[in-house]
């Protein structure tokens, strides 16, 4: 028999031990340093439970009317950047990661996306001829995160997109993914 012991992630803030196992395992693809790295910003994972709506986990989205749980189909997850938390009605790696990615994405702006300033990135998205995924193409924050998700290669079977990996990261895409490299190389190390 083999069991593989998951060592719970200390982002995960509530959840059952199954859902925040199942999380935790995603979140690990990303290695110790940017998951030390995004706990020294403030950011923390938060599963709904099974009535639970966004509006009543997040006082920002209460405070703001966003008012997401309205729309026909509620998002899997969010990313609520003046809270520094993710929020997920869904455990798919594949969200977990995409909303990670936005995390990071605030982590290394010290609380605002640095995707929405930092000259390289901007660069690469105005440049870029193909994308990882078609969401990709959506924005720079919607960039940053699926870049962020190819290059630690989280993936759900069913989804229609083509398989986001590191390897078609660098294919499509050379700047950016020469530039998250040089992130987990370098800036989740020794920040
Ligand atoms: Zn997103």
């Amino acid at each position: 028999m083999c069991t593989k012991a998951v060592t719970p992630s200390p982002l995960v803030v509530g959840g059952s031990r199954a859902v925040a196992a199942s999380i935790a395992t995603s979140l690990a693809r990303f290695g110790e340093p940017a998951l030390a790295f995004a706990a020294s910003r403030g950011i923390r994972v938060v599963p709904l439970g099974g009535s639970q709506r966004y509006r009543d986990v997040s006082a920002s989205l209460r405070r703001l009317g966003v008012d997401v749980d309205a729309w026909p189909v509620p998002p899997a997850g969010l990313f609520v950047v003046e809270e520094r938390t993710v929020y997920l009605r869904s455990a798919s790696p594949m969200t977990v990661a995409h909303e990670f990615g936005h995390a990071l994405d605030c982590a290394l702006g010290g609380g605002v996306y640095r995707s929405g300033y930092d000259r390289e990135i901007r660069n690469a998205f105005a440049n870029a001829r193909d994308f990882v995924t078609p969401y990709a193409a959506t924005g720079l924050d919607e960039y940053f995160a699926e870049c962020m998700r190819a290059f630690v290669g989280v993936n759900d079977p069913h989804s229609p997109w083509p398989s986001a990996t590191r390897e078609r990261l660098r294919s499509v895409d050379p700047p950016i993914a020469a530039y998250i490299e040089e992130l987990f190389a370098r800036a989740f190390v020794d920040p």
